[in-house]
C-alpha cells in the first residue's frame, strides 16, 4: 500500500492539506492526533491527573477501544463505541492529548493501530512522528510548519468559525506549550525526518499550501 506522511506542529495546516491531498488521490486520510485526543479525553473523563498518574493511564489503556470510521471520506473517531469527533476538539482535550502522548505505553498502542491501518489502505497520515517512526518507508514525507504566531491566528479563526469563544493569547500559549512538549519528549519527539521535505506555510494561503504539497505528490508518486 502507498503512504504519504505529513508531520508538523499544531496549527500548521496539516489536517486541511492532508485531507485535500487524500481527496485528490482517492486515498484514506488518517488524523493520528484525533487518536491521542481521544485517549486524553478518556483520561479527563476518568478524572486522572495525567502528568501525575501515569500508571492509571497505563491501566486504562486495555479498557479503551478506539475505532476510526469514514463517513463520506470524513474521519470519525469512536471511543468505546461513542463518537467523540467533536468532543476531542476543545482546548482541554488538546492539552490532555499532548500530555498523554508523552507516555511510552500510549505511543506503543497507537503505533500498532496506525501501522495496521496503513497496511490495509493507501493513506495520507498526519501527526508528529509519522515520517520518523510510524511510516519510515512512506513514499513522500512532508514536514509542514509556520511561525507560532501565524498558527495561533489560524487556530483562532478556526475555533471562532465553530462558534467557540477564544482569546488569541490563550491560543498562542496552548500552541507554544504543545510545541515545547511535543518537541522535547523522549519518545518519538516532533522532528523533521531526514528525508522529509520542508514546507513553510507562514506566508502562503491555504490554496497555495495545498498546491505546493500537491506538486510534491506529482513529482514523487
Ligand atoms: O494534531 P493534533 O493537534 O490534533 O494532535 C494533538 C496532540 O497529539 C499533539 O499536540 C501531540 O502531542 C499529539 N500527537 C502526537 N503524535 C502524533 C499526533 C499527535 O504526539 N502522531
Amino acid at each position: 500500500m502507498a503512504k504519504i506522511a505529513i508531520d508538523g506542529p499544531a496549527g500548521a495546516g496539516k489536517s486541511t492539506i492532508a485531507k485535500a491531498v487524500a481527496k485528490e488521490l482517492g486515498w484514506i486520510y488518517v488524523d493520528t492526533g484525533a487518536m491521542y485526543r481521544a485517549i486524553g479525553l478518556a483520561a479527563l473523563r476518568e478524572g486522572i491527573v495525567i502528568k501525575e498518574q501515569i500508571s492509571e493511564i497505563e491501566a486504562m489503556l486495555p479498557e479503551i477501544e478506539l475505532r476510526l470510521r469514514y463517513e463520506n471520506s470524513v474521519q470519525r473517531i469512536l471511543l468505546n463505541g461513542e463518537d467523540v469527533s467533536e468532543a476531542i476538539r476543545t482546548p482541554e482535550a488538546s492539552v490532555a492529548a499532548s500530555d498523554v502522548s508523552a507516555i511510552p505505553a500510549v505511543r506503543a498502542a497507537m503505533l500498532t493501530q496506525q501501522r495496521n491501518i496503513a497496511e490495509q489502505e493507501n493513506v495520507v497520515m498526519d501527526g508528529r512522528d509519522i515520517g520518523t517512526v510510524v511510516l519510515p518507508d512512506a513514499e513522500l514525507k512532508v514536514f509542514l510548519t509556520a511561525s507560532a504566531h501565524a498558527r495561533a491566528k489560524r487556530r483562532c479563526k478556526e475555533l471562532m468559525e465553530k462558534g467557540q469563544q477564544v482569546v488569541f493569547a490563550d491560543v498562542l500559549k496552548d500552541i507554544e506549550y504543545r510545541d515545547k512538549q511535543d518537541s522535547g519528549r523522549a519518545v518519538a519527539p516532533l522532528q523533521q525526518a531526514e528525508d522529509a521535505i520542508l514546507v513553510d506555510t507562514t506566508h502562503l494561503t491555504l490554496e497555495q499550501s495545498i498546491e505546493s504539497v500537491m506538486n510534491l505528490v506529482r513529482t514523487k508518486l
